[in-house]
């Protein structure tokens, strides 16, 4: 039987439908802005056009340039952003499968990377959870994970990441670097560490001089001390010391090291945030760039780092403004996010510029600045206008995704920001889930709550049995843990960490990039929607989505005695905390209220 809601949905999908059939990527898309072509000579080409077909870039065009086959693209849509146009940005280090985990408090100073990850701190708030989201015998949500991740990178306009567990099911969305993101493997046997001994120094060696990789990337010199230091002499020793090798973090190394680093052509990955919260102390950059090495920049993963490569930006950019002295220049910073990162990986001639032929790997942003580099490091998720992979649009402003996508998209609030998210790709394994279900699905799981977990993998065991075999896995006992939100806005936890960092000591406030008008908060606008006295109990049920108890009980509270809105008697809920303390209220009935009140 049909409920009133599952007929309001049926509905909303066949209206979705009728409109679904607009336009396709073969049809092509017309991109109207200010184009940023990363290319050698940095031409910005104001008021110009990208064309996009299928998923190439077939024309970059000056103002008055004519379309090229013009016939064949009369049915292009145009699309006028009024806004920068960058090739999308590439995070050349992660750890993708980790970043639904929030920030983790960092005990003490360590010294090399191979110090933190024995402590309980670290077992019970990192590995922990991540053992029991992603590990196959227990919620087995490794895919749900990496999709979640993906979704935190896309909203900050990243298209290829580095650092994604290979799984059929999430070879789609952001570009995974080692998975063949072009149909072809061209990157190296990836290890952990260079003294894990789970990889092959030999085999690797061979690869690179029977040119069979364009890039190997490792953890080099992750930490402070000699040993990080010494890790640089066994990589010389392995003769892996070469124009293919991407080194990642480089913390430690000496300005004599960088020097030699240049001069092989060995490439450097930098993650500030990380490597300040973890040691205190992050690579010697100013020496790095007077010796010459080609440097990127990675988010590292979400536990001690940014939420994406917008947000690491930032940090990088502050550090050099207030601890290295400018030499990093806006338009380099933006390099390590594009054209830089798509060399060191051997990309170049496919991604990190506009260029005629080139993957349509495209991130449009506002112009919050009149210079486009300056522009793209002071903009937040907010200012992401369009994110397309391959000439498909994923994600974008909702104004923007409705015309390419109608009725396709979920709606996610980027800091008072409807934005549309398009995750659903029917060609792919899993391809049919719904960022809103993974969402729920982690949450879920990360609460650790015992008569879930025994339902979900307990298999037969008795509760006594299952309670046993989780002490034996998990030997410092599972803790709720928070689903770390996409977003940074609002996030007080985020910014609390980052601004209470000992080791990090920034020195500024992080909060200070995510700021967001009163006027324009997701939670003050959730309120003045449930205050209006024109907010009906079917609205709020119907289609806001509520459940019928809470929006009956949110209708109940706010007319007061009389039953009566905008009466004497109301009792208008002052802020998110009278809200959620209704009954039947809770984290899932405030986001869908904040969603249509940012949205409507
Ligand atoms: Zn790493």
């Amino acid at each position: 039987m049909f409920t009133t809601r599952s007929l309001f949905s049926l509905l909303i999908t066949l209206v979705a439908v009728a409109l679904a059939q607009g336009w396709t990527s073969e049809g092509g898309l017309i991109l109207r802005g200010d184009i940023v072509t990363m290319d050698e000579n940095l031409r910005v080409i104001p008021n110009g056009r990208l064309v996009v077909r299928g998923d190439r870039i077939v024309a970059v065009l000056e103002a008055n340039q004519p379309l090229p086959d013009s016939a064949s693209l009369a049915g292009a849509l145009i699309l006028e952003t009024d806004g920068w146009v960058f090739p999308g940005l590439i995070d050349a280090h992660n750890h993708v499968a980790y970043d639904f985990l929030p920030l983790y408090s960092v005990p003490k100073k360590y010294d090399n990377r191979y110090q933190w990850t024995g402590p309980k701190s670290y077992r019970q708030y990192v590995k922990q959870p991540y053992d029991l989201i992603q590990s196959s015998k227990n919620y087995d949500l490794l895919v749900e994970g990496v999709k979640y991740a993906e979704v935190k990178a896309l909203t900050g306009g990243v298209t290829s990441i580095q650092g994604t567990p290979d799984r059929k099911a999430t070879r789609y969305l952001v570009r995974n670097v080692e998975n063949g993101p072009f149909g072809e493997d061209r990157i190296g046997q990836y290890g952990l560490a260079l003294t894990a001994g789970n990889w092959d120094p030999d085999a690797v060696r061979q690869q690179m001089e029977q040119n069979l990789i364009d890039a190997w990337i490792i953890h080099l010199a992750e930490g402070t001390d000699d040993k990080s230091r010494q890790e640089f002499e066994y990589l010389k020793q392995l003769r892996l010391l070469t124009d293919k090798t991407v080194g990642i973090h480089c913390a430690g190394l000496t300005p004599d090291q960088f020097r030699q680093m240049a001069e092989a052509g060995t490439k450097a990955v930098w993650s500030p945030t990380s490597n300040l919260l973890l040691y205190g102390q992050t690579a010697d950059i100013p020496a790095a760039l007077r010796a010459g090495v080609h440097i990127s920049l990675g988010a590292d993963w979400s536990p001690s780092g940014c939420k994406n490569l917008l947000g690491e930006m930032k940090i990088a950019d502050k550090l050099d403004e207030l601890r290295f002295g400018n030499v990093i220049s806006d338009t380099l910073l933006v390099k390590m996010v594009t054209v830089n990162p798509a060399f060191a990986l051997g990309f170049d001639a496919k991604v990190g510029q506009l260029k005629t032929g080139y993957y349509a790997d495209v991130a449009v942003f506002d112009k919050v600045r009149a210079d486009p580099y300056r522009s793209l490091i002071d903009a937040n998720e907010r200012n992401v206008r369009l994110v397309m992979v391959g000439g498909d649009p994923l994600y974008g402003d909702t104004a923007v995704m409705r015309r390419l996508k109608p009725g396709d998209y979920e709606v996610l609030d980027a800091g008072g920001k409807p934005k549309g998210l398009d995750i659903t790709n029917q060609a792919v394994e899993m391809g049919d889930q719904t960022f809103a279900e993974i969402t729920v699905a982690l949450q879920q799981a990360l609460r650790a709550d015992f008569d879930h977990m025994h339902e979900a993998f307990g298999g037969d065991l008795t509760p006594e049995q299952f309670a046993s075999a989780l002490a034996g896995q998990f030997q410092y006992g599972l803790v709720p843990i928070r689903l770390d939100p996409v977003f940074a806005f609002g996030d007080t936890y985020f910014f609390r960490m980052m601004n209470t960092s000992a080791n990090a000591g920034f020195g500024f406030d992080v909060s200070q990039f995510w700021q967001v008008q009163a006027s324009e908060d997701p939670g003050q606008r959730a309120l003045a929607l449930v205050n209006s006295p024109s907010t009906t109990l079917e609205l709020l049920d119907v289609v806001v989505g509520l459940e019928r108890r809470a929006a009956e009980n949110i209708i109940a509270h706010r007319d007061g005695p009389d039953a009566q809105p905008g009466t004497a008697d109301d009792d208008r809920f002052d802020d998110l905390a009278e809200l959620d303390a209704v009954p039947y209220v809770g984290s899932s009935t405030i986001q869908k209220l904040k969603t249509y009140a940012t949205t409507h």
